[in-house]
């Protein structure tokens, strides 16, 4: 939303003497909150001078709370980026079947996604895969019976229910697709959400294709390469697809919501697309600090504390409001690690190993910030023992339950559930791992690395009031302009989450032993000098 930005109030509030630890912790959290998502900050788009303020915000803050600076500059790590926005007026889509060419209306029916390099002019055979998995050792091959060469997949970005949800997650990652596919020797991908999942209507997601995409400008950290066309196709629409084949998309989601296996088959159509694009590059700003460590032969292990400090900008108008704040997602998980940082620096608290707090960005975009800190840390990456993330935590409700996703990968579950019990807190695994949250947040980038992480949320019981208030946030708020400091928001939650990952990562910080993944985790095999 747009209003004057009015953040001296709080501050004052943050100062006064008398108020209870959980009361002063609230409001200089808030008061975080309010200086990053006031009006003034611009959604913090990836590569903005906005960003830039934000992240300089950061800097001070980390600063003031006795970090050392971890940065390249400072505390900032410079991130270089290229962006790409699509031209619609000259980009077209259009279905060849029997000689018939049949246009598709951009954004209407589909979007291209310029996280990936487009060629300029694509025209392709389309093959259907079902939910577009091969991964041979779970025995799953959609693949099997169709030749994927120069082909365009189609593909139902949903998961077979029968894998465990980190493989969910994993697996139906955009980049562990493309892997996937390129193997196969396709060019390109369609994917088509189950409107079951969508955190975002079709209307609203659709509004964010005008906006700049990116990707790092090092190359060799680009996932999408090789990738020639990448689109979305509107679910409502997708039948426009299956013309002639003899089946429907209605048939192909029923098949998918009820667990069952979903046939995989040629189209019979070719798409062919043009897409003119403009070009720039941009830098944004990772912020990095370091709380030193004590412990002479701990010290330079880091336990890094992260979230992301990027969000949509300025973008299409809902409601006559095109701005977008973005205060849970994810000013409150900065706010959050600056509070945390803070009350450190109050008590004197000297961990054995050392705190890496990192705001990273372009998360918004693709994880960018954090794949690129996590492949180019400012700390030799082998002395990065473990890594806790906040996104969007979303303190609605009092916290009487804490949602950590990765709770069984790694022995930091043992961590997690000793210091939630400590302050009355309840942990639950991820209730919706369809959702594919483990990978979707920056704690991913670290996971590819090798290294243990986790990431937690405020939790709520599945069909509960808190579900629904919950639920109707993600309907009505997520990635849209009402995510803004006008929103109710518990504080008190706030508060008793910035003591758990607090307590958190000082208890991870002061382990004799470094943190493993679970023989039985999926993830394990990223691991550095993993044997099996
Ligand atoms: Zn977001």
């Amino acid at each position: 939303m747009r209003r004057m930005l009015t953040i001296a109030a709080v501050a004052m509030l943050a100062g006064t003497i008398g108020l209870h630890a959980d009361d002063k912790t609230a409001a200089r959290w808030f008061s975080h909150v309010e200086a990053l998502a006031n009006d003034g900050m611009e959604g913090r788009n990836t590569g903005s001078p906005a960003h830039k303020r934000a992240a300089e915000y950061v800097a001070a803050q980390f600063k003031k709370a006795g970090l050392e600076p971890a940065g390249v500059n400072g505390y900032i790590q410079p991130v270089g980026f290229k962006t790409r926005k699509i031209v619609e007026a000259e980009s077209s889509l259009a279905l060849v079947r029997d000689g018939q060419t049949v246009p598709l209306k951009l954004g209407d029916d589909a979007t291209i996604s310029l996280r990936v390099e487009p060629a300029p002019a694509v025209e392709a055979p389309l093959v259907f895969v079902g939910y577009g998995l091969n991964i041979p050792e779970r025995s799953i091959n959609d693949f099997a019976g169709v030749d994927l060469k120069g082909a365009i997949v189609v593909y139902v970005s949903s998961t077979p229910r029968s894998l465990p949800g980190p493989l969910q997650a994993h697996f139906g990652s955009a980049g562990e697709r493309w892997k996937m596919y390129q193997a196969a020797g396709a060019i390109g991908t369609i994917s088509i959400a189950n409107p079951k999942s969508m955190d975002i209507p079709w209307e609203r997601s659709t509004l964010a294709r005008l906006q700049p995409a990116m990707s790092l400008a090092d190359p060799s950290l680009d996932e999408a390469r090789g990738q020639q066309l990448s689109l979305t196709m509107n679910p409502a629409r997708a039948d426009a697809l299956f013309a002639g084949s003899g089946h429907t998309f209605a048939e192909m989601l029923a098949l998918v919501d009820a667990g069952k296996p979903v046939p995989s088959f040629a189209l019979p159509a070719r798409l062919k697309a043009t897409t003119k694009v403009e070009r720039s590059n941009v830098e944004s700003q990772n912020v990095a600090g370091i709380l030193r460590g004590a412990d002479p032969k701990l010290r330079d292990q880091h336990v890094v504390l992260s979230a992301h400090l990027d969000h949509l900008g300025i973008g299409g108008a809902i409601n006559g409001d095109s701005l977008y704040n973005g205060a849970m997602d994810n000013a409150s998980g900065i706010a959050a690690l600056l509070e945390v940082a803070a009350s450190l620096h109050e008590a004197g608290t000297k961990p054995a190993r050392s705190i890496l707090f990192v705001a990273v960005t372009a998360e918004e975009k693709g994880l960018l910030g954090s794949s690129y800190f996590a492949a180019r840390p400012t700390v030799p990456q082998a002395n990065i023992v473990a890594n806790i993330n906040t996104d969007m935590f979303l303190p609605l409700f009092p916290m009487k339950l804490l949602m950590v996703l990765g709770l069984d990968e790694s022995d930091l579950g043992a961590d997690v559930r000793a210091t939630a019990a400590a302050v009355g807190v309840t942990v639950q695994p991820d209730p919706e791992p369809q959702r594919n949250r483990f990978v979707r947040s920056d704690q991913y980038s670290f996971i590819k690395h090798g290294i243990p992480a986790l990431a937690m949320k405020v939790g709520y019981e599945e069909k509960s009031p808190e579900a629904a208030i919950a639920a109707k946030w993600t309907a009505e708020r997520y990635h849209a302009p009402s995510d803004d400091l006008s929103q109710p928001i518990d504080r008190s939650a706030a508060a008793k989450y910035v003591e758990v990952v607090r307590d958190l990562a000082v208890r991870v910080a002061n382990r004799t032993d470094r943190p493993k993944w679970n023989s039985s985790s999926f993830f394990k095999r990223f691991a550095k000098g993993a044997t099996d």
